[in-house]
């Protein structure tokens, strides 16, 4: 078990059947030990790709703690896609919608044309895997950029949602370090493996 898995089952709150609250470590309150070790194991995960990736891509906000220590494990830069109002980015930019499952509404995503460009092979990372709808838009801006995405790293993938179907159709090479098979607030988390 890998030190993600067991922080989740230390101090993962499970709301409902299918929202993980883990704000107390990745996603408001941050352990950056926690996620350094996360960076290494991501290396770990894609190291049969890691000399082609160049760039690592997220989507703001809670994507983008955890693909800093990731890019800086693969000793590359991160780029992260704004959410809704993005004129501070310019009006050369590669945009996409994304409907959020936690928030039951659609809003845009943008990054700057500047960073995506042909010659770039990009890992997109992201904290949850639900209906694979937040890597399906960043899949988007990476193929209007002319660059390649070289995979999907999900710190957490809900295994029992239809994310992984989603982006298998699409041809994602998906890997996730952290896979719930099931939860419940009552039984609480099942892993299951990759
Ligand atoms: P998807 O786009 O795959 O439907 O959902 C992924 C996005 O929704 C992630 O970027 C994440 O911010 C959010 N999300 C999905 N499921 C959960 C969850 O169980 N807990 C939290 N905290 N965020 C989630």
């Amino acid at each position: 078990m890998n030190s993600l898995e067991q922080r989740i089952l230390k101090d993962g709150i499970v709301l409902d059947s299918d929202i993980l609250k883990v704000d107390s470590f990745l996603n408001h309150q941050v352990d950056v030990k926690l996620l350094k070790a996360m960076g290494s194991e991501f290396l770990e995960l894609f190291s049969d790709k890691k000399d082609e990736i160049n760039k690592i891509l997220t989507i703001e906000a809670s994507g983008i703690a955890i693909a800093a220590f990731v890019a800086e494990a693969f000793n590359v830069p991160m780029v992260f896609a704004k959410k809704g109002e993005h004129k501070n980015v310019g009006n050369d930019v590669y945009t996409a919608d994304v409907y959020s499952f936690t928030k039951g509404r659609t809003y845009e995503i943008a990054v700057s044309k500047k960073y995506i460009n042909k010659v770039d092979k990009i890992l997109v990372i992201d904290d949850f895997l639900a209906n694979g709808q937040a890597v399906l838009g960043l899949k988007s801006l990476i193929e209007q950029g002319g660059a390649e995405m070289v995979g999907a790293g999900i710190a957490i993938e809900k295994a029992f949602q239809p994310g992984r179907q989603k982006l298998k159709e699409a041809g994602i090479d998906l890997r996730a370090l952290a896979v719930i098979e099931s939860m419940s607030p009552e039984t609480g988390v099942k892993f299951g493996t990759n």
